[in-house]
């Protein structure tokens, strides 16, 4: 009697449709298996993930259904996992840009500082009542202080701003101008007599704008950086002197 129950038994092969790993449905054969996974491949967006595999199941039941429903069910599902994939890329591109604007807004408050601190010290400086300006409408760099020595002969008897070649140079106050032209290792230069005794240079210009006689004030472009005469780049090397001698430019200035 088990003898015959057991020959009896019939076995079934189905095949089923794995999306991700997990069994979703079964078909009958594996033609039909083969071509929901092609339809639903077709157009699969990529990114979404929806990965689609074949197994057999051998059952004593049928299982099996339809290759239509089959379909229905699994393009049910592919929907759903397309629609959870461009969801969370559109929450991760208003994320992106929210963190985008956050940093604009940071640069630009650092900016801000920055110029309020600027033109909180741009009037500060002064000698003996006389109001200063910065001659650089720019953020130049320092590349040599008053005093230093490094590999020159004599001691640094200006400060040297460094920035791009042809920038406008402006007087560090109103005056006069009493030298313009070449001055040996000094290049182009430019004097502004700013009466009392004080007197400003300007060395190394590109080009001169201003000839000796002119009344300058703080808004007329008198030269431009240059790196004429003893000079290894564009910069210039301004000098403040009292009574004739050369003083430091950071006791008033940056
Ligand atoms: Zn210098």
């Amino acid at each position: 009697m088990k003898k015959i129950e057991d020959t009896s038994v019939i076995t079934y092969k189905t095949y089923a449709i794995t999306v991700n790993g997990e069994k979703v449905n079964e078909v009958n054969s594996q033609i039909e298996a083969e071509n929901i996974i092609s339809n639903l491949q077709s157009d699969l967006k990529e990114g979404v993930e929806f990965n689609l595999g074949i197994v057999e199941v051998l059952s004593t039941e049928q299982n099996g259904i339809p290759e239509n429903s089959a379909f229905e069910v699994l393009n049910g599902l592919k929907l759903a996992k397309t629609q959870e994939y461009e969801a969370e890329q559109a929450r991760l591109e208003a994320e992106r840009i929210a963190k985008e604007k956050a940093a604009r807004a940071a640069e630009q408050a650092r900016i801000a500082a920055m110029v309020a601190a600027q033109s909180a010290s741009y009037g500060s400086g002064n000698i003996s009542g006389l109001t200063l300006s910065y001659p650089l409408r720019t953020s130049p760099l320092i590349t040599s202080r008053f005093g230093e020595g490094g590999s020159r002969r004599y001691t640094h008897t200006g400060l040297d701003l460094a920035t791009a070649m042809g920038t406008p140079i402006y007087p560090i106050s109103d005056g006069t101008v009493i030298f313009a032209g070449n001055n040996g290792s000094y290049g182009n230069k430019v004097v502004v007599d700013h009466g009392n005794g004080i007197q400003s240079w300007y060395a190394h210009c590109n080009t001169i704008n201003v000839g000796v006689g002119t009344t300058v004030t703080t808004d007329t472009c008198i030269a431009t950086v240059g790196s004429t005469g003893n000079s290894t780049g564009p910069h210039l090397h301004l000098e403040i002197r009292i009574n004739g001698t050369a003083v430091n430019p950071q006791n008033y200035l940056y």
